[in-house]
């Protein structure tokens, strides 16, 4: 039941609110209260009053954690630090009453810091437009005659902005993302998914890629695995929709290893040149 909530104030995808029934019985949960704004762990508010919560994941199975999340609980109002006024806008990077930038707010997903679509299909135009958007208001140079700290929250505010964009913007890494606020990690087991015959086809794939001799034999081999990133973006969507994370996570394995080739034949179109 904890985990439910959490993930609802987490994410409002309807993705992540049914969790991998196999997974919900490995994992239990933790949890002290900590800040991210100044890590302060004594109470359960921070010195710009901030109500933070820190969740610990733990693989029962394996005694060990499996990851930390930081987030807000939905009772949270934040004050903007420089005229006390509330911040009703979650994350706000500007106070909407003294227009002094805000500190980073690390207990948010990057998709709500893009204003985004929690799902794994998301509009990559409108993520660009966002991150332009919020980049030029942001970017440091805005603050160089602005206080110290303020110059500060914008450089972190400029970085937390340009890495939330990065992570999602290209489906291998928004999908890893997407796994990790569930608490899987990829890097665990990664080669339990790699079966024989993946193993063979890529072999083939990558002796046919050494092998080209023109840009076309090159494009050909470009299309095929442009075909099968396609397919298995579809079907990653279906497993994360369905919460049936452990098929998500094999077949974002199996996509780390297409998008490889995918760059590989990138090099060598650009040998051609
Ligand atoms: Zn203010």
């Amino acid at each position: 039941m904890i985990r439910l909530n959490i993930l609802r104030m987490f994410c409002r995808s309807r993705t992540l609110l049914q969790p991998d029934s196999s997974l919900r019985e490995k994992v239990s949960f933790s949890r002290a209260f900590t800040c991210a704004c100044c890590a302060s762990k004594k109470d359960n508010s921070c010195s710009i009053g901030n109500l933070q919560q820190r969740f610990v994941l733990q693989d029962l199975s394996a005694k060990r954690e499996v990851g930390v999340r930081y987030m807000c609980t939905t009772q949270v109002f934040f004050n903007c630090w420089n005229c006390k006024e509330l911040l009703k806008q979650k994350p706000a990077f500007f106070c909407k009453s003294c227009q002094v930038v805000q500190p980073p707010y690390e207990g948010t997903s990057y998709f709500n810091i893009m204003e985004s679509d929690c799902t794994f299909t998301l509009d990559t135009q409108k993520l660009q437009k966002k991150y332009l958007q919020l980049q030029r208001l942001l970017h440091p140079d805005n603050f160089s005659q602005k206080s110290e700290r303020e110059q500060e929250y914008s450089e972190s505010q400029s970085a937390l902005v340009n890495k939330a964009y990065e992570t999602l913007l290209k489906p291998l890494s928004r999908g890893l993302y997407m796994l990790e606020l569930q608490g899987l990690n990829i890097e665990e087991g990664t080669d339990s998914a790699v079966n024989s015959e993946l193993l063979m086809e890529l072999m083939e794939i990558n002796e046919a890629l050494d092998a080209v001799q023109t840009p076309q034999e090159a494009n050909e081999i470009g299309q095929d695995t442009k075909g099968k990133l396609a397919d298995l973006t579809e079907q990653i969507d279906t497993a994360l929709n369905k919460g049936e994370l452990q098929t998500a996570k094999a077949l974002l394995t199996k996509m780390k290893y297409f998008a490889n080739i995918e760059e590989k034949v990138k090099e060598k179109l650009s040998s051609f040149m």
